[in-house]
């Protein structure tokens, strides 16, 4: 009997540790830093780098990673329960340094990356000494990458980039980007593009805006950049030519259920705030806590977030257990699929329950409700991901030659009293 829902007392005391870090230590940063990814940022530097050197005297550095990178392989499952205390600080996952996409980026340049590619771009990733950018999404349409026209062309022994990225998030931070360009027009759809590594500083590598998410973001992180004869060595492929799909999907599987991980974090955080609330607020001669209505949606929310994190801890025990994404397809589909609406629902509760105050700045639930909307949409729109889940279960299923269901019971009967003909006298055949 191997199923399990109880945390290890050794790791639990890792658990305990980090919630009182981050409470205490990490979430005030919230409110008084600008961007947690901007190492030029004198002031963040101050304070975010001892708490990450206690983070590493801690061994809980980088735990997405193994410890051929410097972290401790914890795994997936424990890196969710830790994830899940995280994803409440805006802070915390670059303390930590689990932050998104760099953590995606890493596990690309960790598997497809060369010796030397690792050493100049790998390594001070990890370290945090920089940061960097995933460059894909297209302002003709992202959720279909086959449409992506931005191209690499071979001169001599330079790659030249021509073409326009949209959303390349943190590109303004960023000491290099990973850009994802047709390099084979000619070839199979799925084996046109390739992967590049692109320093920020290369000459044709230009931003033409910044868009902010929602009103919270007061300066925008999302580049609309165009790339014009932007000229990387040759060497700066990342995995091989034309594999740029393959290459794209390493990273993927292991981003979209590290954002269910922390937005576990995130929905709880709204949970809690509306318990306290319906707790507190007393109209027409009870507490709000006291109303069905009210009840029902504290019910639901609790509902939701048990659900979903059991799903995000059985994908993750998966990943541990299969090590290979492939084969973990249709279960982190299905937590991409659901995380927007558990967020957006649970969040949305949390604003309405806290009236009018609910809705201004001075609360973080329409932050959060925006937030959820980029959950739908970043690493892909969630019909895609609905899809996935649809192609792969009905993979397990086969059709019925027959004109009547399988299942059509005039048949399952007729069958049964074939199989027990001689327990059944005719009379019982005439009655059914
Ligand atoms: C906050 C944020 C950060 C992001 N960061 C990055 C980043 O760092 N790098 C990067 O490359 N990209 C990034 N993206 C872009 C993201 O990957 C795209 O937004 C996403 O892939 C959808 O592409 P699109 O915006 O072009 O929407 P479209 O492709 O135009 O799709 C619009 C809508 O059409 C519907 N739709 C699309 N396909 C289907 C379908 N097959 N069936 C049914 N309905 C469908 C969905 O409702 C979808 O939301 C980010 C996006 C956001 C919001």
């Amino acid at each position: 009997m191997s199923w399990d829902f109880e945390t290890e007392p050794e790791f639990q005391k890792e658990l305990d540790w980090i919630d009182q870090f981050v409470r205490e230590e990490v979430e005030p940063l919230d409110y008084v830093l600008g961007h947690p990814y901007d190492v030029r940022d004198a002031r963040r530097n101050k304070l975010v780098r001892p708490l990450q050197a206690e983070v590493k005297k801690r061994k809980l550095w980088a735990c997405h990673l193994g410890p051929d990178l410097g972290g401790p392989g914890y795994g997936q499952v424990k890196l969710a329960l830790m994830n899940e205390i995280l994803g409440r600080s805006r802070f915390a996952p670059i303390v930590f340094g689990c932050q998104a996409p760099d953590s995606g980026n890493a596990e690309i340049l960790a598997h497809y990356g060369t010796p030397e590619q690792k050493k100049r771009y790998l390594q001070p990733l990890l370290d945090n000494e920089i940061v960097s950018a995933f460059s894909m999404t297209e302002p003709q349409g992202g959720a279909d990458p086959k449409v992506f026209t931005t191209k690499a062309e071979l001169h001599g022994d330079n790659w030249v980039i021509n073409g326009e990225k949209w959303f390349s998030s943190n590109a303004h931070l960023a000491s290099f980007l990973i850009v994802m360009a047709v390099t084979d027009p000619e070839a199979k759809e799925y084996n046109r593009m390739s992967m590049f590594i692109v320093p920020k500083e290369t000459p044709g590598v230009n931003i033409l805006r910044n868009m902010g998410v929602g009103t919270h973001e007061t300066e925008g992180s999302h580049a609309y950049i165009r790339y014009e004869d932007a000229t990387v060595p040759k060497d700066h492929m990342l995995g091989p030519r034309g594999g740029a799909f393959v290459v794209a999907q390493t990273r993927l599987g292991g981003g979209r259920i590290h954002h269910a991980m922390r937005t576990i974090g995130q929905v709880r955080k709204a949970f809690d705030m509306m318990c306290e609330r319906v707790l507190s607020r007393t109209t027409q001669g009870s507490r709000l806590a006291d109303k069905q209505m009210v009840q029902e949606k504290i019910a639901d929310s609790w509902m939701e977030i048990e659900q979903f994190r059991l799903l995000v801890l059985r994908t993750a025990w998966k990943i541990d257990r299969y090590k290979d994404y492939l084969k973990v397809r249709k279960d982190i589909a299905a937590v991409k699929a659901l995380m927007p609406k558990v967020f957006h629902d649970i969040a949305a509760r949390a604003l309405h329950l806290h009236g009018s105050l609910g809705a201004t700045g001075e609360m973080p639930f329409v932050e959060q409700v925006i937030q959820s909307f980029h959950m739908g949409l970043a690493d892909g729109p969630t019909e895609v991901h609905k899809i996935t889940v649809a192609r792969q279960v009905l993979r397990e299923y086969k059709a019925t030659t027959g004109l009547f269901p399988s299942q059509h019971i005039p048949k399952l009967r007729e069958a049964a009293l074939r199989k027990y003909a001689n327990m059944f006298d005719s009379q019982v055949r005439a009655q059914s």
